[in-house]
């Protein structure tokens, strides 16, 4: 059987995190190695490896990782102030944990990219 993601390990409980947000498909914890103020993943339950494995199913889980994290910023207080959504993708934007997950960066100014 393939390994577990660190979020599925989250999720069952194998690894201790604060669930901040829940529903049936979707979660969000707060990042272990914040790179701002607010830093912030919201996970599908369902592991998809990279963005590359999505498929058009996925289409209804992705906009409502979309409207989870525009909803956290509010409950946190940065969305009148900014804040930055994103996904990593392999290796040359260093992604390390190979379940999709969605950034939300913000309460503080970041730098450009
Ligand atoms: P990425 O580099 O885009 O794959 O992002 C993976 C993120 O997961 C990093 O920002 C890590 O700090 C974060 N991370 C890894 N393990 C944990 C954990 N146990 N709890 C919370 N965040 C984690």
């Amino acid at each position: 059987m393939e390994n577990k993601s660190v979020f599925e390990m989250i999720l069952s409980g194998d690894i201790e995190s604060d669930i901040i947000y829940e529903d049936n498909k979707i979660f969000a914890i707060h990042d272990i190695n914040p790179v701002a103020k607010v830093h912030i993943l919201i996970i599908p339950k369902k592991k998809i490896p990279t963005m590359n494995e999505l498929t058009e199913d996925d289409t209804d889980l992705i906009g409502n990782m979309f409207i989870c994290a525009k909803q956290l910023a509010k409950k946190f207080n940065i969305d009148q102030t900014g804040y930055r959504l994103l996904f990593n993708t392999n290796a040359d934007a260093m992604q390390t944990v190979f379940h999709i997950h969605l950034h939300l960066i913000g309460g503080e100014k970041l730098k450009n990219i």
